[in-house]
């Protein structure tokens, strides 16, 4: 569709970064152009309104980026979903593996409760990991789960099958499919 081309023209592809043989989906040009920036931004708030969301949880750092625009555009709180160690409050948190180490990310508890319906944000699915555990502290604080939405599933990687049984039936809606 059109949308499709324009989001994937505006996605860079960096050969060997962070490491060697990794090519880094760098999503800066996107954000760079107003006319794709906007149109993201309205196709994710309508992720959230037509899977009935009432809050959107961005991922540190992307997340963030994307996230926050698309809840105002939505007309929807949003929560940030940070590495340890930043929120100031009252923090669940869940640590998972990555693939050399493990990390550790954390909402406000406050933030969130049983009648939040949550859209997760981000900018791409690779492994699924960051997902999963973030989909974990939102049923850990007892609220909903509306679904995940990314700009870019990296399919390869099948994020999508590991986040099968913690999305238990709610929908993930990726933008653009690689
Ligand atoms: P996962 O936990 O393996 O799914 O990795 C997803 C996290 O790593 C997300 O927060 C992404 O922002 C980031 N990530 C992984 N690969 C890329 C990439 O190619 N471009 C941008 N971000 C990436």
């Amino acid at each position: 569709t059109d949308i499709s081309e324009l989001l994937l023209s505006r996605i860079r592809d960096v050969p060997d970064y962070p490491e060697p043989g990794v090519v880094f989906k760098d999503i800066t040009p996107l954000l760079a152009d107003p006319g794709a920036f906007a149109a993201l931004t309205e196709a994710l708030a309508g992720l959230c309104l037509k899977h009935g969301a009432t809050k959107v949880v961005g991922l540190e750092a992307r997340g963030f980026i994307l996230g926050a625009p698309a809840a105002v555009r939505a007309g929807l709180g949003f929560v940030p979903v940070r590495k340890a160690g930043k929120l100031p409050g009252a923090t669940l948190s869940q640590r998972y593996d990555l693939e050399y180490g493990t990390a550790e990310i954390e909402v406000h508890a406050e933030d969130l409760g049983p009648d939040d319906r949550v859209m997760v944000i981000d900018d791409v699915l690779a492994t699924g990991g960051t997902a999963e555990a973030s989909l974990g502290l939102i049923r850990r604080v007892g609220a909903q789960v509306a679904g995940v939405a990314v700009l870019m599933e990296l399919g390869f990687l099948d994020g999508r099958a590991r986040l099968a049984p913690v999305l238990d039936g709610a929908p993930l809606e990726a933008l653009l499919q690689v």
